[in-house]
């Protein structure tokens, strides 16, 4: 089945080329093919199978939803009621999700079939899919490359045509990053947009829902159907549900803003600098007004969300003390040496650390000097880059500065790991919606990611120019 995008497979479904039922088979053979990849933590084949056959009735008696034939995988920290949810940890395994999430619902509402769930970095902490205690998710373009994190088995899973399309999660990039490193299209709404209510928490204020596909339009799709106010996340937003559907034809040009501190980054590879230079020329050519513009906070980014993401981290991930969830050690004697031991047990060093850092900012003898200063860095940072974007339609910057690395290349260095979401962290410390536009590098071959950060609820702005962008 070459077919691809949402339209693609529902049009051989409406023409007679093809049902449900065909469609998930397709794909369940795909991940049967492709198990090397890790992408899948677990398949619900028979399930699957079932409801394609229910949709397949729907078709025919003409009362299909929105997504009939289109066939998701989610990543492994979203609720599925009854399906198993690790969070990619040791600490929540055989556990079982209790409801789902407001978002896996509306898309199953819509006669969307969720198919599996998907590999990801341990409580979405990381750049690399290899922080997971299922083992790293392959690349599908170089098997001895990373996919990206930390919803690396999301990012795979689109990119190897293992479903439709997928879900992850976005705190720092974690959808972005591993788009640019697969091709792929990888979306973040504005913060609040979509209802984070079954989503486990890593960091609260920054934990969006976003999504992988093969084009923009599908994107704009599983966002209007996703968005909205949720009573049972009171973070939501209430601000109006509007139609995202993209205009073919381009009726506008654009302003566009790139960061003069990005494009010299000592960082920035010589290959992401030529595919991203390349993309402003021909912006440019296109007749949409292309500058440069200085952003001096860029070095605060990075140890901004750091410290703000590992206070929260630490906070949430309080609730797994081997009490309520999953993992138990075995030879506690008390319960304080329950907590110790099952948490010792239960999470991955990458985790520790982190719960580490974040207990330490949030102690009371640094709570001022870190914490409380990172929330003024972040509000500064906000500040600025709305600022930006009242002159500019976008921000304009290499969603990761380097090409998808080697397995295992960036372990022993956490700060090289860490400055690879130096361009995604800007949208999230700011809430604002941020795209990855697959593109990839002509003489290498590997993917290299462009990302275009829009104001605060202008998703279709944002997803109409990405489109266009992408097309020239
Ligand atoms: N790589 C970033 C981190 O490790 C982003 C993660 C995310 O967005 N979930 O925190």
């Amino acid at each position: 089945m070459p077919s691809k995008t949402i339209k693609e497979i529902q049009d051989l479904i409406l023409k007679g080329n093809a049902n449900c039922e065909n469609v998930v088979k397709h794909y369940l053979s795909s991940i049967n093919e492709q198990k090397h990849l890790n992408a899948f933590i677990e398949v619900f084949e028979e399930e699957a199978i079932e409801r394609a056959k229910e949709i397949d009735l729907k078709i025919n008696e003409g009362k299909a939803g929105k997504l009939a034939g289109v066939v998701v995988g989610i990543k492994d920290v979203l609720c599925y009621k009854d399906h198993s949810i690790t969070c990619g940890s040791g600490i929540l395994k055989g556990f079982k999700s209790l409801y789902t999430a407001t978002a896996v619902q509306k898309l199953i509402d819509e006669d969307a079939i969720i198919i599996g769930i998907l590999n990801c970095d341990e409580f979405a902490m990381g750049s690399s899919n290899e922080t997971s205690v299922y083992g790293p998710t392959l690349n599908a373009i170089d098997n001895k490359r990373v996919p990206g994190g930390s919803s690396g088995g999301s990012a795979v899973a689109v990119q190897a045509g293992l479903c439709t399309v997928s879900l992850g999660t976005d705190t720092g990039g974690s959808v972005r990053q591993p788009a640019g490193f697969c091709k792929v299209w990888g979306f973040k709404p504005t913060y609040s947009r979509i209802s984070r209510y079954g989503l486990a928490s890593y960091a609260s204020s920054f934990d969006c829902i976003g999504t992988f596909t093969n084009c923009a339009e599908d994107a704009a799709l599983l966002l209007e159907i996703m968005a909205g106010e949720d009573d049972k996340d009171s973070t939501s937003s209430s601000s109006k549900k509007e139609s995202y559907e993209l205009e073919e034809e381009q009726s506008k040009t654009y302003k566009v803003a790139y960061l003069a501190e990005a494009l010299n980054h000592e960082g920035l590879s010589p290959q992401v600098r030529n595919v991203f230079q390349d993309t402003l020329s021909k912006l440019e050519e296109a007749g949409n007004q292309v500058e440069e513009i200085e952003f001096d906070l860029l070095p605060y980014l990075l140890p901004t969300y750091y410290i703000l993401t590992t206070a929260e981290a630490s906070s949430n991930l309080s609730r797994y003390d081997g009490v309520r969830f999953g993992h138990r050690s075995d030879h506690a004697e008390n319960p304080e040496i329950l907590y110790k031991k099952s948490r010792t047990e239960g999470f991955g060093p990458e985790v520790q650390k982190r719960i580490m850092l974040g207990t330490f900012v949030l102690s009371a003898d640094y709570f001022d000097a870190y914490y409380v200063k990172a929330l003024k860095a972040r509000k500064l940072i906000r500040n600025k880059t709305l600022e930006i974007l009242k002159k500019y339609d976008f921000i304009i910057t290499p969603t990761a500065p380097t090409e998808p690395f080697k397995l295992g290349e960036k372990n022993k260095d956490q700060m090289a790991m860490y400055l690879g979401d130096i361009f995604t962290v800007q949208a999230s410390l700011c809430g604002l919606p941020s795209l990855n536009i697959p593109f990839s590098n002509k003489d290498s071959g590997l993917p290299v990611g462009v990302q275009i950060t829009g104001k605060p609820f202008n998703e279709k702005e944002l997803l109409q120019a990405g489109n266009f962008f992408s097309k020239l």
